[in-house]
């Protein structure tokens, strides 16, 4: 099986053609110098492909290309960074091959129906996203071997564009195939590789691309080809869209294509890892291809479960996808007979004991059929506990097998370069490892050797940076859309570096509560436009397309920032993405969060922030109830009321806070203009957060602790890991389903 890098690069000269290659491995968006290297060809031409190497590579005209290849200084530094990217590829000496030097060769598939890996690969709606491409681009720095199964939306997803009237209007821009990192998967023949979707009739067909993480193949699934029915072209045409039907039909696709796509590729592996239900199905395609080879059910469903992992996100009930007994009927007649069982006993594989007629739950079956399941931080994995404990009743209740780890955030990603210069200069001369080892508590601790002034020097300079960016935003958004949103305080063009900021940016759900520090008005005025000690705030974020209620939050806060009561010290970021996320999380000095808790099962935007020095001000909810020492930032809502007082005593909290500690520790001053509190609390909050809150250390648990098959023989670096929740009891749901009778529930 092969995959092609399309010919139309023949204008980039054999000098520096290795150029190519590069563009087409994402490595490139986490290794500054391989950035600087696009840069370098030319600034504005990068500028204007929205720093996307593989459309710059078609748009710019080529005599830079050809000035590029004369130009010995440039050669010189692209010799520098592909012999640095070759041998990375090669995989020798990584912390996997060295810790599990005696591993069986063997692979673990990771099923996700969204990755956040960059904004020219618009595969993602939020966390749930960036969680999982961080998580490979750690699997591929950590040299693991695994492989990943995703979705291409035809459509990308949707732009955020705010009308006159401040409400968000979503426009679609459809991918561009030859602009994407993608390459098509060939088959023996050189055609496109289609694989059917076993056991769906009408069939559906897949055709495969794939991106290049690094190490780390991501295999994206693409059912807009000519061999399917109109219908089933649209299934991959956008995230988490359609109708029940679609959306079943969807997932049939990621987990049953999925897994049969792997097959074949002639891809083996050991375990599999599902971020979140929606690619429970893959599961079971592995039991059916057991019972194929001649096992029976049970068995099979017993060795599928020992050898898969399941993590779920999602705090509420009604978060969890549930399909109508009787559209299960329609897709998986034929895969009942296939896995040799009836339909009772398939039907119970996904059925909610607490609402045994809703249909069949993704995550009840993929908690069934997994034998490892987590959250994603010790709040999360204790709601998840007791939302799922109806399905180990009895004495296993107050054992429920579902574990946490904690999520992490890929610190070469997130981590600004010239904030990791500053630490390589620091750092650097006692543990010039530092980078390799960052998942070490120790090394953080030299943060303290940075002098006060460097770091203040340094944080000022971003924040002066993100707002030449928004502000360079708003002259693009003004000559292009001169009609659109009309007040220049929108996109932040009042907006002043000197002045205490805060940034609040993340998707408009309504638990997140975009609105809370408007509660009170009049008070949030008097600190904002403070004559002696002012404060803005920033805001960014997109409301799901059929969620009329955030977008409602959002046009109330588009209207504050028109409001002169404001003092144009309320700004919106309009189409947030990682690269807003990116410039906002470098450059704020305060990163607001106030969930509704428990509702945030982890939330990694507050961490990408403290790793670059900015303060977290923040619910106890999520991460932030492990992260909080009480010197590295501001904690609140440690006392829950019920919902209709929480918005008032929350909001008021904030304001306390802000009032009392934090705007009179910013503006603290000594005589050389540095806040050294407000200094020592960054420095606090790199040094514990930092470490902790890394996809390394992340990773490095998922391995340890769950990658089950590929733990042979690694007896010492299982130990470092040992599970920190309750211990591993095996789940009694048999006796269960059976003692709530199933079988009259699903009767016609
Ligand atoms: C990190 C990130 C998120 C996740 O943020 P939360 O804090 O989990 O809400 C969402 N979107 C983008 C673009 C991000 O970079």
């Amino acid at each position: 099986m092969e995959h092609s890098i399309p010919n139309q690069f023949d204008h980039v000269p054999e000098r520096i053609s290795g150029l190519v290659d590069l563009a087409y491995n994402l490595w490139w968006s986490w290794n500054p110098e391989a950035r600087m290297l696009f840069k370098q060809l030319n600034h504005q031409a990068w500028k204007a492909s929205v720093h996307n190497p593989v459309r710059m590579l078609h748009e710019i005209p080529v005599e830079f290309l050809n000035r590029a290849a004369a130009d010995p200084a440039f050669c010189h530094r692209y010799d520098i960074v592909m012999h640095r990217f070759r041998k990375y590829m090669s995989a020798a000496g990584t912390w996997f091959s060295e810790e599990y030097a005696d591993r069986p060769p063997l692979t673990v598939a990771y099923f996700s129906a969204e990755y956040g890996l960059h904004h020219s690969l618009p595969i993602f709606a939020g966390g749930l996203g960036f969680l999982a491409g961080d998580h490979l681009k750690e699997a591929s720095d950590l040299g693991l071997p695994m492989v990943a199964v995703g979705f291409l939306y035809s459509q990308g997803y949707l732009h955020q564009q705010i009308n006159h009237d401040g409400w968000q209007e979503d426009v679609t821009e459809p991918l561009d195939r030859d602009a994407a990192p993608v390459t098509p998967v060939l088959d023996a023949d050189g055609e496109d590789l289609v694989v059917r979707v076993p056991h769906i009739d009408p069939p559906i067909y897949v055709a495969v691309r794939k991106v290049q993480v690094g190490r780390i193949p991501l295999y994206l699934l693409d059912t807009d080809i000519p061999c399917n029915d109109p219908e089933n072209r649209g299934i991959s045409s956008r995230l988490y869209a359609g109708d029940r039907e679609q959306r079943l039909r969807q997932e049939i696709v990621l987990g049953i294509g999925g897994r049969k796509v792997l097959h074949a590729l002639g891809i083996e592996y050991a375990a599999v890892h599902l971020n979140e239900g929606h690619p429970a199905f893959a599961l079971l395609e592995r039991i059916r291809e057991r019972v194929e080879r001649g096992m029976e059910f049970e068995e099979a469903l017993e060795e599928v479960r020992a050898t898969s992992v399941f993590t779920t996100h999602t705090p509420v009930p009604a978060g969890h996808d549930v399909f109508h007994v009787d559209l299960i009927d329609r897709y998986f007649a034929p895969y009942y007979a296939a896995l040799g069982i009836d339909r009772i006993r398939f039907l119970q594989l996904g059925v909610h004991p607490e609402s045994p007629a809703s249909g069949f739950n993704m995550t009840a079956f993929a908690l069934r059929a997994s034998a490892h399941h987590n959250g994603v931080s010790r709040a999360n994995g204790a709601v998840a506990c007791d939302m799922w404990k109806c399905l180990w009743p009895g004495p296993a209740e107050a054992a429920v097998p579902i574990d946490y780890v904690t999520n992490g955030v890929h610190v070469p990603t997130w981590l600004n370069p010239r904030m990791k210069a500053l630490y390589d200069r620091h750092i650097g001369p006692t543990s010039p490892d530092w980078l390799p080892e960052h998942d070490d508590p120790m090394i953080w601790e030299l943060v303290d050797e940075i002098p006060d002034a460097e770091l203040w020097q340094l944080h000022l300079w971003l924040k002066a940076k993100l707002i030449n960016r928004l502000r360079e935003r708003e002259r693009l958004r003004w000559t292009t859309r001169p009609g659109g949103a009309s007040s220049s305080a929108v996109e932040g063009a009042f907006l002043n570096p000197s002045i205490l900021t805060i940034g609040f940016a993340r998707r408009f759900s309504t638990y997140k509560r975009a609105y809370l520090i408007f509660e009170d008005l009049e008070r949030l005025k008097r600190i904002l436009n403070n004559p002696w000690q002012p404060v803005q705030i920033i805001f960014a974020g997109k409301a799901h397309p059929s969620d009329n209620e955030g977008k409602g939050v959002l046009q109330r806060i588009y209207r504050y920032t028109q409001d002169p009561g404001f003092g144009g010290r309320v700004a919106f970021i309009e189409d947030y993405n990682d690269q807003v996320a990116r410039y906002l999380v470098h450059g704020v000095d305060v990163w607001l969060n106030n969930p509704l808790p428990p509702m945030e099962a982890s939330g990694t935007s507050g961490m990408k922030a403290s790793l670059n020095g900015v303060l977290n001000l923040s619910i106890l909810d999520g991460w932030w109830t492990e992260g909080y020492n009480g010197r590295n930032g501001w904690a609140f809502g440690e006392t829950a009321a019920d919902c209709e007082a929480r918005d008032g005593i929350d909001a008021a909290a904030i304001y306390d806070l802000l009032e009392n500690e934090v705007v009179p520790l910013y503006y603290d001053r000594s005589i050389d203009d540095v806040p050294h509190g407000w200094v020592k609390m960054m420095k606090e909050s790199i040094k514990s957060n930092g470490p902790r809150f890394s996809s390394r250390r992340m990773v490095k648990e998922y391995v340890a602790r769950y990658y089950p098959s590929l733990l042979k023989g690694a007896g010492a670096a299982y130990a470092r890991y040992p599970a920190t929740a309750k211990p591993q009891k095996p789940p009694a749901w048999k006796s269960q389903v059976q003692g709530k009778g199933a079988d009259d529930l699903f009767s016609p």
